[in-house]
């Protein structure tokens, strides 16, 4: 093997393997998710999603109203509530900052801090 060759050959591993380390620290997930779960304006909870391990919170407002809020597999949502619109359980899983889950008859809110 010839000595300019070889030097390609060095540099190309370099650089490969330059691109391997970038790209894990680029894939990385983010360093925490924090989530808030809010009920009267009060923040009760603060969660970190990214490793928070699975759970349900349950929720009970003045009126002895609940909500169930799961945590599962680094997501959260509202699985149960006795509200009379069950929008914040079809609301489904938390995904957008934009977009809190919000439950209007028992002023529950779970949202990205
Ligand atoms: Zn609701």
């Amino acid at each position: 093997m010839t000595k300019p060759i070889k030097i390609l050959l060095l540099t190309a591993g370099a650089v490969f393997l330059l691109a391997v380390v970038g790209t894990f620290f680029v894939l990385r997930p983010a360093e925490e998710q924090l989530v808030e779960i809010v009920q009267d304006g009060e923040v009760l909870y603060t969660l970190d999603l990214a490793d928070a391990k699975d759970q349900e919170i349950i929720l009970t407002t003045p009126e002895g109203k609940t909500n169930t809020v799961t945590i599962e597999d680094g997501t959260i949502r509202i699985s149960h509530a006795d509200c009379p619109d069950q929008t914040c359980v079809k609301s489904g899983v938390l995904y957008s900052e934009s977009l809190p889950i919000v439950c209007l008859p028992h002023r529950v809110i779970v949202r990205f801090r």
